[in-house]
């Protein structure tokens, strides 16, 4: 039997164009815009099935094998898109784009629940003042000096789940910014101790969180702790980065070696 189509609500429509950043995943084309002669845009986009509603035979074919979702019509299963890539999904359907738009929409749920986690997190003030020196830094390339340290600890720590190239980017960060940063933080330690250590432990538990959201994914895991910390901070998220690698570095907080 026919399974019916739902029809999605004001606030469900919010969240499924939010998600998307207003445009189409598919084609990046915009799914909002201005008519000629009106003031209020008009809505560009159709709720599409990401597993087909009611498939046919050519998609029941394709589909063989491939898990059935419990709701078909949950918000998790549907995704905005624009008309011609709805119908092109539609009419030329193929499990290959099935996958790929399953990816984006997983995307946007995992962003959603970081959002949501981050909002849940607070973070010493501290880190303010350790953002701002390290967008300060007077950047020196003959004073790197990766020698004072193992670079190596990256590795260990982050052997599954992370690809080559987001390790490079801790390793490079960690090795140019390692020894500064930790000897600021050092000061911090000398005036309060205490609110170091709750700050260290405040990164932990995001990161914690984040990794049990996102187990199979530590450049998702890496990007959301720095995430967190520039929308909490309001401070670039260049230095963010910085500042999480230092500790993916220095700190229990990333460890995960042992899983
Ligand atoms: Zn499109």
């Amino acid at each position: 039997m026919a399974i019916k189509r739902d029809s999605y609500s004001a606030d469900e429509h919010s969240i499924l164009y939010a998600e998307t950043g207003g445009c189409c995943p598919l084609c990046t084309m915009p799914i909002l815009f201005q008519k000629k002669d009106s003031r209020k845009p008009s809505k560009g986009y159709e709720v599409a099935h990401i597993y087909p509603l009611n498939p046919t035979q050519s998609q029941a074919t394709a589909l063989v094998g491939y898990p059935v979702p419990s709701d078909i019509n949950a918000l998790e299963n549907v995704i905005a898109l624009c008309p011609t890539c709805h119908t092109k999904y539609d009419k030329d359907f193929k499990l290959d784009e099935l996958i790929r738009l399953r990816k984006i929409k997983d995307g946007y749920l995992s962003e959603a629940r970081a959002k949501q986690t981050a909002s849940q997190h607070t973070i010493q003030e501290e880190v303010y003042e350790i953002l701002d020196a390290i967008a300060a830094f007077d950047f020196d390339e003959t004073a790197l000096s990766p020698t004072n340290f193992n670079v190596s600890t990256v590795d260990k720590k982050l052997k599954t789940g992370m690809s080559p190239l987001q390790k490079h980017e801790i390793k490079i960060y960690a090795i140019s910014f390692y020894v500064r940063i930790r000897d600021h933080i050092r000061t911090l330690e000398q005036q309060d101790q205490a609110s170091v250590r709750i700050l260290q432990n405040q990164i932990n538990s995001y990161y914690l969180a984040m990794n049990k959201q996102n187990p199979e994914n530590k450049d998702l895991v890496f990007n959301y702790v720095a995430q967190w910390m520039s929308a909490k901070t309001n401070k670039p998220i260049l230095a963010a980065k910085v500042l999480t690698s230092f500790f993916v570095q220095n700190c229990e907080v990333f460890d995960v070696g042992t899983e």
